[in-house]
């Protein structure tokens, strides 16, 4: 029995396909879906920006647009879970992606993690993205489904 999908989106194209392959799954399952976005502010966070007075000034506005833009898509995949008639929850979380998906699937015993082959940052000349390359080979026994772009 799935009754628990994970759903990590960062609001790219391949990602809407795995939202949209969870709901078609859900409907034939039963399952509830947990919708997951990571809001990835290590990048900014200590390399980019010299530590001075000005670093929590720059920092918190960009923080706060990645959480807002986090928001307003998984509003949308809320939305079209809701029209499939699935019950669904949205999760925001801070930190390194791969390693926040796997947490959150290990802590809402989730049964299955789906996601895409790719997201927004990469070439489309990679294999695979490395969020979903970091969650294949992290220790935990959830299966992941890759959905591919
Ligand atoms: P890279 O980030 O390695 O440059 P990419 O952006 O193409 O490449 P990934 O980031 O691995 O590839 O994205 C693959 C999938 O991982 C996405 O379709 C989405 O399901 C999930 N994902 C990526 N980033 C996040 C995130 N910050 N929060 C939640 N899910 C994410
Ligand atoms: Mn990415």
């Amino acid at each position: 029995m799935i009754t628990k999908i994970l759903v990590p989106t960062d609001g790219s194209e391949t990602a809407g396909k795995s939202v949209k392959y969870a709901i078609g799954l859900a409907k034939q399952m039963g399952s509830t879906i947990t919708l997951l976005a990571v809001v990835d502010d290590r990048f900014f966070m200590a390399q980019s920006i010299p530590n001075e007075a000005t670093s929590t000034r720059l920092i918190e506005p960009v923080g706060d647009y990645l959480r807002q833009a986090a928001e307003a898509y998984l509003e949308k995949a809320s939305k079209q879970c809701e029209k499939g008639g699935i019950q669904s929850k949205k999760v925001i979380r801070h930190g390194h992606p791969a390693e926040e998906i796997v947490k959150e699937a290990e802590k809402s015993k989730a049964d299955l993690i789906i996601m895409g082959s790719h997201g927004r940052t990469a070439l489309q000349a990679a294999l695979l993205g490395s969020v979903t390359f970091g969650v294949i080979h992290k220790d935990t026994k959830i299966p992941v489904l890759v959905v591919r772009k």
